[in-house]
């Protein structure tokens, strides 16, 4: 997609803070944290919303939880807690349209969200 922001942060063809890639997914900070700990994390391929997500992205989204875990090890958070969620659509406050998953921590977070 050429027009779409996370695509070109994949394709390195756009600025972001990254913390981890491989051939699959790329996580980056995001631009304006909601929490000490705000990472985006992405597939490289274009996936819309979570409702596009096909049988054969199963094993993805596994890793994209496989990743997530690591790098809150990486970023000292995972024994306190953290939070891993998806955005779907307006009502749930989707902005950007490419599949992605936010981990945030380093404070007490609240729920439930608002
Ligand atoms: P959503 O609201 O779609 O769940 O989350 C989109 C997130 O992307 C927001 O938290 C927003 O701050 C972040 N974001 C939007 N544009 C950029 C950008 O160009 N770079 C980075 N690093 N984050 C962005
Ligand atoms: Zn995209």
């Amino acid at each position: 997609m050429s027009n779409c922001i996370f695509c070109k942060i994949a394709n390195h063809e756009m600025d972001s803070d990254i913390v981890y890639e491989d051939e699959k997914v790329v996580a980056f900070r995001d631009l304006e944290p909601q929490a000490p700990v705000h990472i985006l994390i992405v597939p490289k391929k274009h996936i819309a919303t979570v409702l596009d997500l096909a049988e054969e992205d199963n094993e993805l989204v596994g890793h994209i939880y496989q990743v997530a875990s690591k790098i809150a090890e990486e970023e000292g958070i995972a024994e306190d807690g953290f939070r891993v969620v998806n955005n779907c659509n307006e009502a749930g406050g989707q902005t950007v349209f490419h599949l992605h998953f936010h981990l945030l921590g380093g404070r007490d977070l609240q729920w439930p969200p608002g």
